[in-house]
C-alpha cells in the first residue's frame, strides 16, 4: 500500500486528531502485527524447551541461555546480560493430612523460601482465621503450638484488585502466626478457581521472629477444611513439606537491543520477567510477558526498519521472589537511568489490553493525542497517569524514568496463577496477538517521535 493511501486510511478510522509520522509508523506495524503469532511462538518455545525457571535452578539457567539464543535468533542488533545474585530454594516433597478426627489428604505446597518441617511432619491441632488482622488480634493462649489456617476468599475481578488485599496472608502470614506462638501457618490459595491446583508464591522471615513452615492449600481443600470447623471438634492436622534453601547462585537480567540510528543514547524499555515458579511451566507468569515484549521489538525492526531511538528489551531475572532483577537493574545502570524515555512491563498474563496508564511528565503527556486515538479506537482507553509501570521498573520513577502500562483483562489470571496449571493451553492466539500489536504500536511509534515525557513526576 503507498504512503498515500495509508494516509487516507487513517483519516478514515481516526478521530479528527493532528497525525504524525510516528503514528504511520505505529499503524504499519500493527498491520503486520495483525498477520504474526511470533509472540505466542516466542512463549510456546520457552514453555516447551525450558520449562519451570526458579531463581538459581538449572531450569532459570536453560533460560538464560535460551534468552540469549533467541534475540540472536530475532537478529537483535546486540544481546548481553546483567549478573544478579539470587538465593535459590528448592520445594521438594509437601504433604498435608487431617488426622482427626475426619481423616483424609489436603492438597498442599510450601510457599517459596519457606522453612521445612521435622521429616517426621509437624502435627498440631488447626485454629483458623477469616484474615491475617483477626490472626493478629487473636488471644496468644488460643494460637501457642497450633497450626494457624488463613482462610480468605479471593474476589474474581479484571484488574486482579483483591490479589494485593489477600496476598499478604502469603507474604507476612508466617511472621504473625509465629509472633502469637504458632508452630506453622497454612493459607487458602491466594487464587480465584476451585480446583485442587495449590497456589505457591514468595513469602518472607522476620529475623526477629521465629522461622515456622508456611504452606497453601487448593481453595477446594480449603472449603473442605473449614467445613470440617462445624463439627466443633479439634481438628488435627500433620504437615510434611521438605524444602530447603539451596544458597546463592548467579542469575543474569538477559537483554535485546535494536540500537537507534539517530538518537542512540535515547531508550524505550519494554520488559518481563523470565524467571518463573517451578511447578507449572511459567506460560501466563511470565512467558506471556517474555513473547509480548521480544515479538513487539522484533515486529518494530521488521516494519519501520532500525529505530531512531533503542529499542532494549529486558527479560529481568527473579521478579518472583522480590523484584531481585529489577532492582539489580536499576543500581548497575544508575548513572543511565537517566537516558531511558519509559519503561514498562507485560506481567499479568496474556488477557486482551484495555487501558493505558502513564507516569508522564503532566505538560506533556497529552501530546501524542494521535496515538491515543488509534488506541482508544482499537478499545485501548487512556486510564491515569499515576501508573506504577509494572513489577520490574516501578522503582524507576524514583529516579525520574517515565513509565506506562497496559492494563490486562485479569478475569482468569488468578484461577492459574502460580500453580501447576500455569501451562500455555491456557493462552489464547488471538489475546497474546493483540497484547503484542499494542506493544508493538507503543514502542514503534515511541521510537520513532521526538515526544519525550520526561521527568516522571513524583510518587
Ligand atoms: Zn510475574
Ligand atoms: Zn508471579
Amino acid at each position: 500500500m503507498s504512503c498515500a493511501n495509508k494516509a487516507e486510511e487513517v483519516e478514515k478510522l481516526l478521530p479528527p486528531v493532528a497525525s504524525t509520522p510516528a503514528l504511520a509508523h505505529a499503524l504499519n506495524v500493527k498491520q503486520n502485527s495483525e498477520q504474526s503469532n511470533l509472540s505466542y511462538d516466542i512463549v510456546k518455545s520457552l514453555t516447551v524447551e525450558v520449562g519451570p525457571r526458579i531463581p538459581g535452578s538449572q531450569g532459570d539457567k536453560a533460560a538464560v541461555a535460551w534468552a540469549e539464543a533467541k534475540f540472536n535468533e530475532l537478529g537483535f542488533d546486540k544481546v548481553y546480560k546483567e549478573a544478579v545474585r539470587v538465593r535459590n530454594w528448592e520445594r521438594g516433597f509437601a504433604d498435608a493430612k487431617v488426622v482427626s478426627p475426619f481423616p483424609q489428604d489436603l492438597v498442599i505446597t510450601a510457599l517459596g523460601g519457606s522453612i521445612a518441617t521435622p521429616e517426621s511432619g509437624l502435627e498440631a491441632k488447626v485454629v483458623m482465621y477469616d484474615s491475617i488482622e483477626s490472626l493478629a488480634a487473636a488471644d496468644k493462649a488460643e494460637v501457642e503450638g497450633n497450626i494457624v489456617f488463613l482462610n480468605t476468599r479471593m474476589e474474581r475481578d479484571k484488574a486482579g484488585r483483591f490479589y494485593g488485599k489477600v496476598v499478604p496472608n502469603r507474604v507476612n502470614g508466617a511472621v504473625e502466626a509465629a509472633k502469637q506462638g504458632a508452630h506453622a501457618v497454612i493459607i487458602r490459595s491466594v487464587g480465584t478457581d476451585n480446583s485442587r491446583f495449590a497456589h505457591t508464591g514468595v513469602m518472607r522471615y522476620d529475623d526477629k521472629v521465629e522461622k515456622i513452615p508456611a504452606g497453601a492449600i487448593s481453595t477446594a481443600d480449603a472449603d473442605n477444611l473449614e467445613a470440617m470447623f462445624s463439627s466443633q471438634q479439634d481438628i488435627i492436622l500433620n504437615i510434611n513439606m521438605q524444602a530447603k534453601d539451596a544458597g546463592w547462585q548467579t542469575s543474569y537480567n538477559v537483554i535485546g537491543e535494536f540500537i537507534g540510528s539517530e538518537k542512540p543514547d535515547e531508550v524505550i524499555l519494554i520488559s518481563a520477567h523470565l524467571d518463573s515458579w517451578d511447578e507449572g511451566t511459567g506460560a501466563l507468569d511470565d512467558g506471556a510477558g517474555v513473547g509480548i515484549v521480544t515479538a513487539a521489538a522484533k515486529l518494530v525492526k521488521e516494519a519501520v526498519g532500525q529505530p531512531k531511538r533503542t529499542i532494549r528489551v529486558i527479560l529481568y531475572a527473579a521478579e518472583e521472589i522480590g523484584l531481585v532483577g529489577g532492582y539489580q537493574y536499576a543500581r548497575t545502570n544508575k548513572d543511565t537511568l537517566g537516558n531511558i524515555i519509559f519503561a514498562a512491563e507485560s506481567d499479568f498474563g496474556a488477557g486482551q489490553i484495555y487501558q493505558l496508564d502513564t507516569r508522564f511528565n503532566e505538560a506533556v503527556r497529552n501530546d501524542p493525542a494521535d496515538l491515543y486515538a488509534a488506541l482508544e479506537a482499537m478499545g485501548v482507553t487512556l486510564g491515569n497517569n499515576t501508573s506504577g509501570g509494572g513489577p520490574d521498573v516501578s522503582m524507576l520513577p524514583n529516579y525520574g524514568v517515565p513509565v506506562l502500562s497496559l492494563k490486562q483483562d485479569g478475569t482468569y489470571y488468578f484461577d492459574f496463577h502460580h500453580t501447576p496449571n500455569d501451562t500455555l493451553d491456557k493462552i489464547k492466539p488471538e489475546d497474546i496477538q493483540q497484547n503484542q500489536t499494542v506493544w508493538a504500536m507503543i514502542t514503534a511509534y515511541m521510537a520513532m517521535s521526538d515526544f519525550d515525557p520526561r521527568p516522571a513526576p513524583k510518587k
